[in-house]
């Protein structure tokens, strides 16, 4: 039989089409536990096994590095000795988390450590309402001007520690997402506790549908957020708390008060290119509370959007995301 040019272009093509949808059809997953939260990444496509594995290890990695807790983390180490040689890792974690320490007035502030430690939001600890005494002497050791980087080498004052629980989580999956295009795989979903990183798009090319958690019940959600290679945090009282003389108290502190922030929000979403910038900021713009995180968007509306839940259960969203959005409830646009 003779195969004419044109029929040979169209076994051709179906082959490759064959080809491409057997590899659209690999799919890849793991779940597992790190930075005290069960994570779980999805690989679409080529190479989704390998890099489903790469990205489980460098997690791992920065686990041992960052953790507060790990006797051999180079953090628990500063936090012991006062100084450590900071690894390129943990400058690349000052640095961002330096940075947001200042666009926020000291909202975000990985100082904060000595206070988690005294409300017991370790694992192992008990938890506990520190007294105001006490609370007033912790908070003189916490504040930026109390950590010193001279070239790799990081200080900090006798009585300070540093813990970066509310950004080390955004390191983490930014580092994944990179690996796993490095791998050669286009399409992937990563889902580290309340920080979820789209890599790429859907494998059928579509958006990914971020769920926003109902804060009152995390098995219903309040919206949806469509998004394509992009992080999602969300930092939220309901989170990590506990209830005492029937008041709750919740694990994101005001480190101007040493109090949980009670600035009226229930949650925050913070979408952003930048996961470290999304971690750090979801954990700042709900400290700082609505208005004053309205104006931060106004002054920054490139580098990020949010979506917000008050204690009311309103919700706000910035309308940089306004058309990504999606929910049953009405919702309020927050303007550039
Ligand atoms: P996230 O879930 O990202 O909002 O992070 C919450 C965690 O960040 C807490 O469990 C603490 O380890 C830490 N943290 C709490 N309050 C602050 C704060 N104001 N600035 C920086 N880190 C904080
Ligand atoms: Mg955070």
């Amino acid at each position: 039989m003779k195969i004419s040019f044109k029929t040979g272009i169209t076994i051709i093509v179906l082959i490759a089409f064959s080809f491409s949808s057997c590899m659209v059809d690999s799919r890849s997953e793991s779940e597992f536990f790190a930075m005290d939260t069960v994570m779980t990444i999805t690989a679409y496509g080529d190479n989704s096994e390998s890099s489903v594995k790469s990205a489980v290890e460098e997690i791992n990695r920065l686990d041992t590095l960052f953790s507060v807790q790990n006797q051999n983390s180079e953090i628990y180490k500063l936090n012991i000795n006062k100084y450590v040689h900071g690894s390129k890792e943990t400058l690349e974690l000052f640095n961002c988390a330096q940075m947001v320490n200042t666009m926020t007035n000291g909202a975000f502030d990985v100082t904060i450590e000595p206070l988690i430690r005294e409300w017991g939001f370790y694992t192992g600890l008990e938890k506990q309402v520190p007294t105001q005494k006490k609370i007033e002497t912790v908070l003189d050791s916490v504040g930026a001007e109390h950590i010193k980087i001279d070239k790799e080498t990081i200080v900090l004052d006798k009585d300070t520690s540093v813990d970066f629980g509310g950004i080390a989580k955004g390191y983490a999956s930014k580092r994944a997402a990179q690996i796993i295009k490095e791998n050669g795989t286009s399409s992937a979903l990563l889902s580290l506790g309340g920080n979820v990183r789209a890599v790429g798009k859907k494998p059928d090319g579509s958006e990914w549908s971020i769920a926003i958690a109902n804060p009152d019940d995390n098995s219903k959600q309040a919206g949806v957020l469509n998004v394509i290679d992009t992080a999602v945090v969300t930092s939220g009282g309901y989170q990590r708390c506990f209830k005492y003389n029937g008041k709750n108290y919740h694990h994101i502190i005001d480190p101007h008060t040493g109090y949980p922030a009670d600035s009226g929000l229930k949650s925050v979403s913070v979408v952003s290119q930048d996961d470290c910038l999304a971690d750090a900021l979801s954990t700042a713009l709900f400290v700082m509370g609505l208005d004053n995180s309205a104006v931060l968007y106004t002054e920054n509306s490139t580098l990020f959007g949010a979506v917000f839940i008050t204690d009311e259960n309103e919700i706000y969203v910035t309308d940089n995301l306004e058309k990504s959005f999606f929910s049953d409830y009405d919702f309020k646009v927050i303007k550039k």
